[in-house]
């Protein structure tokens, strides 16, 4: 498509009904200036990408300009937020532009993040800042390249318009693009109302456009829930073996579709501290990277809790059902999780000691706060066979007896499975990325931005899109952060 007067729109989440959404249009922004535009995702999208560099596109959007056949909405959602349920949230500063049929049949989401208020944006300015859209920006890029489910950002816009957060900021816009944005708190805003005529629709709704195969299944609410768990399930342990801490898992935040979404104070684990907090406003960590597996499960359950009215008509019958589903997330978190390790570590069949080996490696890298993703790929350099066969992973180390009497364990291991050196690092090295989105390169990356310039968030686009090829000349991109980028401090302000 290389015109968007003709993009090929179909605005199907309009058809619930007024009931899950607001009509709001972008508020216009000063002097927008594209700051970096995804030409990777306008393919998939099938969009030209030189359409992303003409004065159309940045006028559409920065928000300034209709988008042709468009029509703008912010969404009604509810969520608990750090445990406590808040009846009313809402797209408060994304506005959903509209939704493309891309070529393949799939619909996605063109929502401006940073739009301006909606008539759920309470007090808040339904801005968005240059820093937190570079973060966003960039995460949803790092994951997807990991092979993790996220949104991701069509472009990314900055403006003239102050924006008060601590200090004041620059004004962004980023255009997220998924094939829903829907949450588990769309759910709960109408269970807590009770208005539970409005859940099957919102469910079909989902059912029919992004989990068509089980559109004829007799119990296709039980069946569809089940999936969303699972993948949900998935998700965390994904996170989980790259060191990803979302920051803020509100239900809010949770997606229907099992993808990272909303993109805040998250981090990727440099020292590994397995109960590390990356969010400095969560005073009780109750999303350290630890209790992330936890707290999905009981988001789950609370995405289970508004949906009991679809289980079953028979109150008692549908908790019954709810907590069968609720057994799925730790049936399918464990069986990833314990997949993810396995590859991570390099063994290829399942033995019962092997958490034990596993366990072993992670608790002497939070004891010795080795660098998580350095640690595990350099891992790749043990031998089977042979004594200091380890490589530069001895040099993360700072219990050496410790780290020699797991080592020697690991390689027994391998030789148990006749693991040959070669083949396994080949494997290992596909799976233990060498770049993640660390703060601090994300950091240099913003400060740029705001200077106006765009080419460290390229540079590191360039290496996370392939985060597990290694680069020559970009050893500092994979080192370890510099010990004065070590106290970068990340809030929800944003
Ligand atoms: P979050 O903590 O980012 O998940 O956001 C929680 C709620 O606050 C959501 O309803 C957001 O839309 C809303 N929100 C966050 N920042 C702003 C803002 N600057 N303006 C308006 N609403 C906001
Ligand atoms: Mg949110
Ligand atoms: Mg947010």
């Amino acid at each position: 498509i290389s015109s968007l007067q003709q993009l090929p729109l179909d605005n199907r989440l309009l058809t619930l009904g007024e009931a899950y959404y607001s009509r709001v249009a972008p508020t216009p922004l000063r002097e927008p200036r594209l700051l970096h535009a995804n030409a990777e995702l306008a393919a998939q999208l099938g969009l030209d990408p030189a359409l992303l560099h003409t004065p159309e596109f940045l006028e559409i959007f920065a928000g300034n300009q209709a988008l042709p056949g468009g029509e703008p909405i912010a969404t009604l959602y509810a969520g608990h937020q750090f445990g406590n349920f808040v009846p009313q949230l809402g797209d408060g500063r994304a506005i959903l532009l509209g939704q493309l049929r891309d070529a393949a049949g799939q619909l996605w989401d063109l929502q401006l993040k940073g739009a301006g208020p909606t008539p759920y944006s309470r007090f808040a300015d339904g801005r968005a800042v240059i820093r937190s859209s570079v973060r966003e920006y960039l995460a949803g890029e790092a994951l997807h390249h990991l092979g993790i489910p996220s949104t991701r950002s069509l472009s990314l816009i900055s403006a003239r318009d102050p924006v008060r957060r601590e200090s004041i900021e620059h004004a962004a816009v980023i255009c997220r693009v998924a094939p829903t944005h829907l949450r588990f708190g769309h759910f709960e805003v109408f269970y807590y109302r009770r208005q539970h005529e409005q859940l099957a629709p919102l469910a079909d709704y989902i059912i029919a456009q992004h989990y068509p195969e089980l559109w004829e299944r007799d119990a296709r609410h039980r069946d569809w829930l089940r999936e969303v768990i699972g993948r949900t399930a998935a998700l965390i342990a994904q996170w989980q073996g790259v060191g990803f801490c979302h920051g803020v898992m509100n239900t809010d935040n949770m997606s229907i579709l099992g993808l990272t979404l909303d993109y805040g104070p998250y981090g990727f684990i440099d020292a590994f501290d397995a109960h590390h907090i990356c969010n400095h406003s969560d005073d009780h960590g109750r999303y350290a990277f630890s209790r992330q597996p936890e707290i999905g499960y009981w988001n789950c359950s609370r995405l289970l809790q508004a949906t009991l009215p679809l289980l079953d008509a028979q109150p008692e019958r549908a908790v019954e059902i709810a907590q069968e589903l609720l057994q799925h997330y730790a049936a399918v978190y464990e069986q990833r999780m314990n997949a993810i390790w396995r590859a991570k570590l390099g063994l290829a069949e399942a033995r019962e000691q092997d958490a034990e080996l596993i366990d072993g490696f992670l608790l002497m890298l939070h004891a010795g706060r080795a660098d998580f993703t350095r640690s595990f790929r350099l891992l790749a350099g043990v031998r089977c066979a042979g004594e200091g066969e380890a490589g530069p992973l001895r040099e993360e180390m700072r219990d050496l007896a410790r780290f020699d009497a797991w080592l020697a364990g690991y390689q027994a291991r391998l030789r148990s499975e006749d693991s040959d050196d070669a083949a396994r690092a080949l494997r290992m090295n596909a799976v233990n990325p060498c770049y993640v989105l660390r703060n601090h390169l994300a950091q240099r990356a913003i400060e740029a931005a705001e200077r106006g310039e765009s080419g460290e968030i390229e540079r590191l686009l360039e290496l996370l899109r392939k985060p597990c090829e290694e680069r020559p000349g970009f050893e500092a991109y994979a080192a370890e952060p510099p010990p004065e980028a070590q106290q970068i401090s990340v809030s929800c302000s944003s």
